[in-house]
């Protein structure tokens, strides 16, 4: 499976990139979650990067681009990959399109996960992380102590609220979405690649349309 999930901020990318990681055993590849490991590990990269970050703005495409070459040219992506938050304009699709030449694994889908600005509003808002196993909760919609239990962490884990979910942030980073972000549904539908999916509802109901929709993009493909 090689497929991109475009989606705004809130729209449930990293959860249900988990899901498909789970089903079809291929990784999940999120620049966010690369960047924050850099930012929580003090490396250069993730230094730089940081404040653009919690500004709620794009890291600079060549950095952002270096990670994505790396990372899939890992052995665990040989067979595949779930891309999460990359690409994110269009000069990061063309980049793209470059790294997946060279190790020859065209895209065979790019899935956008479509939710209203209301609904992403509020489930940023209500995002928090386990600090210890990176679950994640929703305060509103599914707090700490919704099973199935958060083990080893217990119905009590501590949680993290990422500094660009915090309400001064989220509007910067929605528009972001709308101004570079939104342009590669055009892109990628006009080469064939896109299929929409209504991902308001339940996890178990979006990731069965998300499936299905991934399924239509692969045997056009095929
Ligand atoms: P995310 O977890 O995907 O919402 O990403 C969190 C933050 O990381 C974004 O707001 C950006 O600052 C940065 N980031 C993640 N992916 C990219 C990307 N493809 N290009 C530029 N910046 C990115």
């Amino acid at each position: 499976m090689r497929i991109v999930l475009v989606g705004a901020p809130g729209a449930g990318k990293g959860t249900q990139a988990k899901k498909l990681v789970e089903a079809h055993g291929v990784p999940q590849v999120s620049t966010g979650d690369l960047l924050r490991a850099a930012v929580r590990d003090g490396t250069p990269l993730g230094l730089a990067a940081k404040a653009t970050m919690d500004a709620g703005k794009l890291v600079d495409d060549a950095t952002v681009l270096g990670i994505i070459r790396e990372r899939l040219a890992q052995p665990d992506a040989a067979n595949g990959f779930i891309l999460d938050g990359y690409p994110r304009n269009t000069a990061q699709a063309d980049a793209l399109d470059v790294v997946l030449a060279e190790i020859g694994q065209p895209l065979e889908g790019v899935i956008l996960m479509d939710v209203d600005r209301d609904l992403l509003f509020k489930r940023l808002t209500g995002r928090r992380s386990c600090k210890q196993c990176g679950r994640i909760f929703n305060i509103y919609f599914s707090p700490p102590g919704t099973p199935p239990a958060c083990v080893p962490c217990g119905d009590a884990p501590e949680l993290e609220h990422r500094k660009d979910d915090q309400e001064a942030v989220i509007g910067p980073r929605l528009d972001t979405y709308e101004k570079q972000t939104a342009p590669l549904v055009e892109y990628y539908s006009k080469r064939g690649l896109l299929e929409k999916v209504d991902a308001d509802g339940e996890i178990d109901d979006v990731y069965a349309r998300l499936e299905a929709a991934i399924e239509r993009a692969r045997s056009r493909k095929a």
